[in-house]
């Protein structure tokens, strides 16, 4: 048994890390500032012993509360809005979550002699140039652009991982995650899985933005999740960076039509102006994952979809309850 801190564990992600964790028999620490997660996420965990939550900001200055925290044998550092429009919505706040977050926690793995694994992204590749996408590509990133306060904040948060390891000897593991979908993703956070899904589920157009003929590749939350507890727990002085995600590439048309397909909507589908930025396309080389983690992903998108979908029915229609009864989207949040 470990006691192990999670950082965003109440985030779409966090939250099937700290259920996974738990049921492994860990004690789990869930920092979080609620930001974009949610308590729902994590409810089932209250009441289980041990698990404790604390309501924080990672990227806290000056540090003291950092000295509530002892004994830390593990920290996976997802902290950090995920969704493009909520990580622009504050990019300054986003640009200090990655980088006061990370130090905070690099800082905390060293009084603690602890392993940290940093939950990076795929886009730190940003809109790139060599297709598909191995960890030796040093990726394209308009450092000036909206999505900047997110890729170049992961890109440092890297950086300062590594500089921790060759300065301080800390355990460092880092992992690159690619567009990850499933059950508890907010309805509501503007990702191009639960947007179509919940857009189908009401029955409203789904938005495709630009063409559509942009492609990402979409790994289901459990097969990634097993990708991350193996990469902490992989051979000592391998440190990634490791991609992450499923290789099937698909265009958001296809995605749309999936979706379409597997909810039985009469839905249609409206374009919209591309995001600035906005990569073209990314598919994960995953090589290195399979070699030293003896992973690869499982579960087919269509399956994953069906899942996810089964799990929105469920969210829409306790959110329509609140709907009716709080006659405002504000009555959700609270839920
Ligand atoms: P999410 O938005 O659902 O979760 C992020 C969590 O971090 C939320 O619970 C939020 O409240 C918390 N948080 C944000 N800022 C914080 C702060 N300053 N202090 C404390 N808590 C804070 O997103 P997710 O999809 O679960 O992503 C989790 C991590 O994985 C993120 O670091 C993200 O960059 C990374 N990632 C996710 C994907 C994906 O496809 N889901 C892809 C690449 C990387
Ligand atoms: N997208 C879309 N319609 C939406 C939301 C997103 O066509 O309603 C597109 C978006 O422009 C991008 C892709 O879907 O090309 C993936 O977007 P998402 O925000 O999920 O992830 P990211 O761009 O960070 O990979």
């Amino acid at each position: 048994m470990s006691r192990i801190l999670v950082t965003g564990g109440a985030g779409f992600l966090g939250s099937h890390l700290c259920a996974r964790l738990m049921k492994e028999g860990n004690e789990v620490l869930c920092v979080d500032n609620l930001c974009t997660g949610s308590m729902d996420n994590i409810r089932e965990l209250f009441g289980m012993a041990g698990f404790t939550f604390l309501k924080q900001d990672v990227a806290q200055l000056p540090d003291s509360w950092l000295y509530q925290i002892d004994g830390i044998h593990q920290i996976y550092n997802l902290a950090c809005p995920a969704s493009p429009p909520h990580y622009q919505a504050d990019p300054v706040k986003t640009a200090k979550t990655s980088v006061f977050g990370i130090l905070n926690m690099l800082e905390l793995a060293r009084r603690c002699h602890a392993k940290i694994l940093q939950a990076s992204t795929s886009e730190v590749y940003g809109d790139p140039q060599v297709h598909p996408q191995a960890e030796s590509y040093r990726g394209c990133v308009n450092p000036i652009g909206i999505r900047a306060c997110y890729d170049e904040g992961k890109r440092m948060a890297e950086t300062l991982m590594f500089d921790y390891r060759r300065m301080y000897g800390v355990d460092i593991k880092v992992i690159r995650i690619f567009n990850t979908y499933g059950p508890k993703m907010d309805p509501g956070d503007g990702r191009v899985v639960s947007n179509f899904i919940v857009q189908a589920l009401r029955g409203e157009d789904l938005t495709i933005y630009g063409d559509g003929s942009q492609t990402r590749s979409f790994c289901y939350v459990n097969d990634l999740i097993d990708g991350m507890i193996r990469m902490m727990n992989s051979a000592d002085g391998f440190c990634g960076p490791v991609n992450l995600g499923n290789p099937g590439e698909f265009t958001m048309l296809e995605l749309a039509q999936k979706v379409t397909k597997l909810t039985n909507s009469r839905s249609r589908l409206v374009y919209q102006k591309l995001p600035q930025d906005d990569p073209a396309k990314r598919r994960p080389v995953i090589n290195l994952a399979e070699r030293e983690l003896g992973w690869k992903p499982e579960t087919e998108l269509d399956k994953g979809l069906e899942e996810t979908i089964a799990y929105f029915r469920k969210v829409l229609n306790i959110s329509q309850e609140v709907y009716e009864k709080a006659g405002s989207r504000d009555g959700v949040r609270q839920l």
